[in-house]
């Protein structure tokens, strides 16, 4: 006989059902039960722990959102959803973000590349304000509930079973179970009857074969480009030299527009850098030369070109054929024009990206066409709603991920609340 599992046989009846505690999720429960506070509106999650990507979001600081730009400028962050966010962003915009919180009391302050945290430089504070907001609002929520299995109910609504045996019936239902990395987190989505775009990480940093790179670990240049010959990607902006190859913004942005093609060619490609984008090879002769006249006797070595910082000028003048020892004054021209090289174009090989639990996002999710995007429902099953990185939407660093999980779970919880009358 099957053993009984713990809750097993037990139905509860609610009239909004939210699967999956995360951004998307407390904040479409928080909306839903604001807009229509008679509606029984619960959110189940799987870990013991809600919003736990919000906890390590941001270095621990959650980038909240990004400073409002031109709707169209915002939208434009998007490597995958552009256009349907473009008039999602008018229903919930960033600005509204910023009032949503601050209206609840959470101060945010915007640095200087437009990223948006809160003063208390902790996520604790977000997630405090999120599970406040949801309790205040009278949303009953459930930790280590695994949805398992949804079904559609004759007549309306839906029954989802979970792992402990317990069951839900539900008239309205929310998927935001977030980024589809297994196929087993995909199965649900699936069963529902919908078709997923292949989803690949986005969001990550590059292993590298050289290892003069990861000799500087730590050394950063604030602004560089980086792009792969052949594939049309080009990033600039602040690289960070690290164990095991390379990040910082203008890294992960590449990673973000070029996800599909890197994932094609299994993460192994040639790569460039300028580690100097303002300088041309023209300008380096002309300082060279300089040099040569000034400061024969001081060894290349011990005379980085600024900004570069002096660790990675090093490895520039090493890669370029240069050694501790060699002056200015007998510097010969083959090598120099091999600095300007490793100057402006380093020629660097990828062998690999980072592991799976340092990757930001998932590019992939439910087919757009499938969403009536108006009321973040299926266009398949009337009463089934998305919302968060489960849709194929994803944005580059800087807080664009999380206000895309703001922006279609408050929009999904509007619809809920609009339809799901007791
Ligand atoms: C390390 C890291 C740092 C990041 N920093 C930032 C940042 O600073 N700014 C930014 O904009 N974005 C950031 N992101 C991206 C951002 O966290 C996500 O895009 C966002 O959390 C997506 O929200 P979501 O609610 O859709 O999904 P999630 O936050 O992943 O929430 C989904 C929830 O559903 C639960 N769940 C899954 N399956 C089931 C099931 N079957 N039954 C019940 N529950 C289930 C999961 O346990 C999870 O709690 C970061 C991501 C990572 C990994």
């Amino acid at each position: 006989m099957k053993e009984k599992l713990e809750g097993e046989g037990q139905t509860d009846r609610t009239d909004v059902a939210i699967i999956g505690g995360g951004a998307a999720g407390f904040f479409a429960a928080i909306a839903c039960a604001a807009a229509n506070p008679e509606l029984k509106v619960a959110v189940y999650e799987k870990s013991s722990a809600f919003l736990s990507k919000v906890r390590i979001s941001g270095g621990g600081r959650c980038n909240v959102t990004h400073r409002p730009l031109e709707t169209r400028d915002f939208a434009a962050r998007y490597p995958r959803g552009e256009r349907s966010l473009l008039s999602l962003l008018h229903r919930f915009a960033p600005r509204d973000t910023l009032e949503w919180f601050e209206a609840r009391g959470v101060r945010l302050k915007t640095e200087a590349d437009g990223r948006v945290f809160p003063t208390t430089d902790s996520s604790q504070t977000i997630i405090d304000c999120l599970v406040d907001s949801a309790r205040g609002a009278g949303v009953s929520l459930h930790a280590h509930h695994e949805a398992r299995a949804l079904e559609r109910i004759q007549g309306g609504g839906f029954r989802v079973r979970f792992v402990s045996g317990k069951e839900t019936v539900t008239r309205k239902l929310l998927l935001a179970t977030g980024g589809v990395r297994s196929t087993s987190a995909a199965a649900l989505a699936e069963s529902s009857g919908h078709s997923l775009n292949d989803c690949v990480p986005s969001l990550f940093t590059l292993h590298l074969q050289e290892s003069w790179l990861k000799q500087i670990a730590g050394t950063s240049v604030a602004d560089a480009i980086i792009s792969v010959p052949g594939m049309s990607l080009k990033e600039r902006g602040p690289i960070l030299a690290t164990h095991w190859g390379l990040s910082g913004p203008a890294v992960l942005r590449l990673s973000a527009w070029g996800a599909r093609k890197l994932h094609a060619v299994n993460y192994c490609f040639p790569a460039c850098i300028q580690w100097l984008p303002n300088t041309s090879p023209e300008a380096l002769e002309a300082a060279w030369k300089d040099r040569r006249e000034r400061m024969g006797a001081r060894t290349v070595m011990n005379c980085p070109l600024s900004p570069l910082p002096a660790r990675l000028w090093e490895q520039l003048a090493i890669q370029a054929g240069f050694g501790r020892d060699d002056r200015w004054s007998k510097a010969p021209r083959g090598l120099l024009s091999r600095l300007t090289e490793q100057v402006l174009n380093s020629r660097i090989t990828v062998m690999g990206k980072s592991l799976n639990k340092e990757e930001f996002v998932t590019c992939g999710g439910i087919q757009l066409d499938q969403i009536n995007l108006r009321r973040m429902e299926s266009r398949l099953v009337p009463g089934l709603h998305f919302a968060g990185e489960l849709i194929d939407i994803d944005g580059i660093t800087g807080g664009f991920n999380f206000q895309a999980a703001w922006t279609t779970g408050w929009i999904a919880g509007q619809s809920m609340a609009e339809e799901a009358h007791p």
